[in-house]
């Protein structure tokens, strides 16, 4: 029997035994933002810390500081062959609203084919078909065919702020040659996903102030520039009505040119614009002109307001010339777009366009950089047969369209490429009432974990 085969042959004979470890870490109410649990935090890092060094990890700490402790684990006895760094975390979002719930959160409970707890997909259940994965190879063989640093915070779902900060500082540490970031989805049971990448985001308050006070319009209105008239112009000068180019002057000029190969792969998604309409519920699809759907969600960048305050709306009417209007608008990016860029070229722009009759105040509320990687790269594809050989079909390639700023902050600090992927299905109610995960996809994602350590080691071979 191959060292592969023993390892997944295991991974097959434990699988309750994984699925009752995976309960008791799910029923610890690691909530990072509710401070009422803090005692649970400390409990799921060192429950986790325990595990790791029981199934044979060679060095495991639990790395404390201002925020929630991390999880720190490595095994580097494999002389001579790629490191891999992989990434998750332990923290869960709140259980609210409980009421919804038709199981207890954090008692876990499996109906059918699915586990249901907060955290079962996000992230418990990913980093435990990960650690499984490890024992196996250690308990099997009692090695791994590479070298493995593990990185599970418990801060993912309140900024990653200590993290962000102990990648910067301990990069020499970390060095690697891949990352796997383990927080993700499949599209379906059997079509795995990796995402190549993700958007940035520049995320911008505009405040339009005029008179010092409210005003009656029927005494000022004609003499005082109204904010609210004043912000909706500038608002609506920001994108094109009929091609929904953004306005905004060199917005476009860093946007990388995505060749035919590269845009053939992103339309290549399982994803018809029939599942988009019924995703939304929109009475039909809008985006920028001369790019399919699967481009605008990926590849383009885009702007969007969301939310506009300040002077009357309540019910009924009441005819005032509000003192100031606020607008909060964000703009997806993609490479090699810098936020912090964007974010004067727009504040230049409004400033051009605001009156001398009014103020205007631009506050970037935050900045956060794509990431690109290059999914040619041998351990991106690697990690696609890993998948192909688990799941049946290897996987679909895009580039997310959502923004991860721990990915952009490992790119910046290790130079390794990312392999941006998870275990989870896109019905798996995260941050929702009745979070759950399927097992099967679970027991796979182990299984693609154990095959693809195996391949990073015969590919440097
Ligand atoms: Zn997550």
């Amino acid at each position: 029997m191959s060292a592969l085969t023993a390892a997944l042959t295991y991974l097959a004979e434990h699988r309750s035994r994984h699925t009752s470890a995976l309960c008791e870490l799910l029923s610890i109410p690691s909530v990072s933002m509710d401070p009422a649990y803090q005692a649970d935090m400390t409990r799921a890092a060192a429950w986790l810390a325990a595990y790791l060094h029981r199934i044979g990890m060679s060095h495991t700490e639990i790395i404390t500081g201002a925020g929630h402790p991390m999880v720190y684990s490595e095994w580097l006895g494999a002389d001579g062959a790629p490191t891999l760094l992989i990434y998750g975390h332990y923290d869960v979002q709140p259980a609210d609203p409980i009421a919804e719930w038709h199981t207890p959160p954090f008692t876990p409970t499996v109906s059918g084919d699915n586990l249901y707890a907060r955290g079962a997909s996000d992230d418990k259940g990913q980093v435990m078909a990960v650690i499984a994965a490890l024992e196996a190879w250690l308990q099997t063989s009692g090695r791994l065919p590479i070298n493995v640093k593990l990185i599970i915070e418990g801060e993912e779902e309140v900024s990653s702020t200590a993290l962000h900060r102990f990648v910067a500082a301990a990069a020499e540490r970390l060095r690697c040659d891949a990352v796997l970031l383990v927080d993700s989805m499949m599209l379906g049971p059997r079509q795995p996903l990796i995402l190549y990448g993700t958007r940035g985001n520049c995320y911008l308050e505009v405040t339009v102030r005029g008179p010092a006070t409210d005003l009656h319009s029927g005494m000022f209105g004609g003499v005082v520039d109204n904010p609210f008239n004043v912000l909706s112009r500038m608002l609506a000068a920001l994108q094109d009505g009929e091609t929904r180019r953004i306005q905004v002057p060199d917005f476009y000029q860093k946007v990388r040119v995505v060749d035919e190969a590269e845009r053939a792969l992103i339309n290549q998604l399982p994803v018809s614009e029939a599942a988009w309409l019924h995703l939304t519920g929109a009475p039909a699809l809008a985006g920028e002109a001369g790019f399919t759907v699967l481009e605008r969600a990926s590849i383009r960048p885009t702007l969007d307001i969301h939310g506009i305050g300040g002077g009357f709306s309540g019910p009924g009417k009441k005819t005032v010339i509000p003192a100031q209007a606020t607008a909060k608008l964000s703009m997806r990016l993609v490479p090699d777009q810098d936020p912090h860029e964007i974010a004067e070229l727009a504040r230049v722009f409004l400033q051009r366009l605001a009156p001398p009759s009014v103020t205007l105040t631009v506050t970037v509320l935050s900045a956060s950089h794509p990431v690109l990687v290059d999914y040619r790269h041998p351990a991106v594809q690697a990690a696609s047969a890993a998948f192909a050989a688990t799941f049946g079909n290897p996987a679909a390639f895009t580039i997310g369209g959502g923004t991860l700023p721990i990915a952009a902050t490992f790119q910046k600090c290790l130079r390794a490429p990312l392999i941006i992927t998870g275990f989870g299905l896109p019905d798996d109610n995260l941050h929702a009432p009745n979070e759950k995960i399927s097992l099967p996809s679970l027991f796979g994602g182990s299984e693609m974990v154990a095959r693809y350590v195996s391949a990073l080691a015969d590919s440097s071979a």
